[in-house]
């Protein structure tokens, strides 16, 4: 489980930011993970902003959801830069479903570090194929922490990394829910791959 290394408490003037990244499959827990991380945030009694693409209209507008149904207020913006207008005097910036945003988003989270906050994203880090989802593993190399967080295959049953996609269709942006993946171990994945 991650500990923070320090919760950067308001009392040192000499914060500095810092940036993490939870990455996984579908259903490996990210978001649940992003919001514990969140909420201790908020325990330690620092201002939290959190933010995911406007493009995931899966649950509530204006809340991120995990699917076990925690859930935490957030912002949808359209744009990677929304964030950095939006910030304000936060000390703690959530970004979910970072994988939805463009390559801009690389800059925004080294601005919102340069300034202090402690920037926590989720996000997928391979597609349905299997290939590694841009921008996060740039986001990952950046990153202070990077925390790879498991499923558990639905064929099999052990730790699963990769989220196959049981529909034929070929667009890279589809929101899944329960019907349209399963988390699979490497081994499972690659033999049902077409
Ligand atoms: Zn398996």
């Amino acid at each position: 489980m991650f500990i923070e290394p320090s919760l950067g408490r308001k009392k040192h003037p000499e914060r500095k930011g810092q940036i993490e990244m939870i990455c996984g499959s579908m259903f490996s827990g990210k978001t649940e993970e992003l919001i514990r991380r969140l909420n201790r945030a908020k325990i330690a009694r620092l201002k939290v902003e959190i933010f995911k693409p406007s493009i995931d209209k899966r649950y509530a507008d204006d809340q991120v959801v995990s699917h076990n149904d925690a859930r935490i207020r957030s912002t949808p913006v359209n744009f990677a830069e929304d964030i950095l207008l939006l910030s304000g005097d936060s000390d703690v910036i959530g970004i979910d479903e970072v994988q939805f945003f463009d390559s801009q988003i690389i800059s925004v989270v080294q601005k919102l570090a340069a300034q202090g906050k402690r920037v926590i994203m989720a996000g997928l880090d391979m597609d349905f194929r299997g290939k590694p989802f841009e921008p996060v593993p740039q986001l990952m190399a950046i990153s202070e922490y990077v925390s790879k967080v498991h499923a558990i295959c639905m064929k099999c049953g052990d730790l699963a990394s990769f989220s196959f996609r049981l529909s034929n269709e070929e667009d890279k942006v589809l929101l899944g829910e329960k019907e349209s993946y399963e988390a699979r171990c490497r081994k499972c994945f690659y033999e049902d791959l077409s």
